[in-house]
C-alpha cells in the first residue's frame, strides 16, 4: 500500500511498517517537495481576456487536460488531488500558455495566487504563525466539508473553527491597516516587476481565509474523492489516535 492510493488509504487502519515510500524519496535534496505558499495576483497583460477567471482563457481543453494528467491532478503547492483542480499560470501571466508555465493548483491554493480576482467580501487575510499555508488550506477544506454535514453539531464545530481562523484578521488590520485582500493587490502588482521571492518574507505567516460559499460547488467532489475513506463519523477516532500517538 502506498500513501497516495486514496481509495485504499484508511488512516485508522494504517500499518506504518507496510508503507512503501516512493523510490525517489530523499534522493533529491536540491529542491523542497513543495514550494512556500504565498500570495499573488494575476499580471496585468495586454490582451488577456480571462477577466476575473482563475484560469487562462487562452487554454484549450486539450492543453488543460494534458497539464492536469501530466501532474497527476495534484496541487503543486499542497499535493491535494482532485479531478476538479485548476490549471495555474506560474508567472501569473495568463497569456503565457507555454507548457513550462502551466501547473496544477487546487481551488484554495489557486485562490492565494489570485487575490485581485477573489472579489470583495470573499476572503480575509489572517495572521496565523506556526501553521503553514498548506495546512491552513487543508483545514479550510475540512471545515467546508463539515459545514455541509447533515449533523448539526459537526456544522457547529466547523463554524467555530472557521471563526477562530478568521478572527486572526485583527492582527493584520493592526499591522497593515486592512485585512482586505484587494488592498494588497497594488503592492503585489509591483512585486511582479521586482523580486517575487520578497513576498515570502513580507507576507510570512499570513494566510487567506475564504468565505466557504465561494467553494461550495467543490465540496461534493472533494467528499467523494478524498474524504470517502475518511468519513466524518471517523474524525473523532482519528483525532484521538493523533493526539495519543506514541512519541
Ligand atoms: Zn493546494
Amino acid at each position: 500500500m502506498t500513501i497516495n492510493e486514496n481509495s485504499t488509504y484508511d488512516p485508522a487502519k494504517m500499518d506504518i511498517e507496510k508503507i512503501q515510500p516512493k523510490p525517489g524519496l530523499a534522493t533529491n535534496f536540491e529542491q523542497a517537495a513543495y514550494p512556500t505558499l504565498t500570495f499573488s495576483t494575476k499580471s496585468r497583460i495586454w490582451g488577456d481576456q480571462s477577466g476575473n477567471a482563475l484560469e487562462s482563457s487562452d487554454l484549450d481543453n486539450e492543453l488543460r487536460q494534458k497539464t492536469l494528467t501530466k501532474n497527476g491532478y495534484r496541487c503543486m503547492f499542497c499535493g491535494f488531488y482532485s479531478q476538479r483542480n485548476h490549471v495555474h499560470n506560474l508567472t501569473d501571466n495568463h497569456r503565457d500558455i507555454q507548457p513550462d508555465n502551466l501547473q496544477v493548483a487546487d481551488p484554495l491554493c489557486h485562490g492565494w495566487q489570485h487575490l485581485g480576482e477573489l472579489g470583495e467580501g470573499n476572503a480575509v487575510l489572517a495572521y496565523l504563525p506556526g501553521i503553514s499555508g498548506q495546512d491552513v488550506n487543508h483545514l479550510q477544506r475540512t471545515i467546508m466539508i463539515a459545514l455541509q454535514s447533515d449533523d448539526a453539531s459537526i456544522r457547529d464545530d466547523g463554524k467555530k473553527l472557521l471563526n477562530w481562523l478568521a478572527s486572526h484578521r485583527d492582527y493584520i488590520k493592526e499591522a497593515w491597516g486592512s485585512y482586505e485582500p484587494g488592498v494588497f493587490v497594488e503592492a503585489l502588482t509591483r512585486f511582479h516587476e521586482e523580486h517575487r521571492e520578497k513576498r515570502e518574507v513580507v507576507f510570512h505567516s499570513m494566510s487567506v481565509v475564504f468565505n466557504p460559499g465561494l467553494y461550495s460547488q467543490y465540496v461534493t467532489t472533494w467528499s467523494r474523492e478524498s474524504y470517502a475513506a475518511f468519513p466524518i463519523a471517523k474524525w473523532g477516532e482519528v483525532y484521538h489516535n493523533v493526539m495519543n500517538a506514541p512519541a
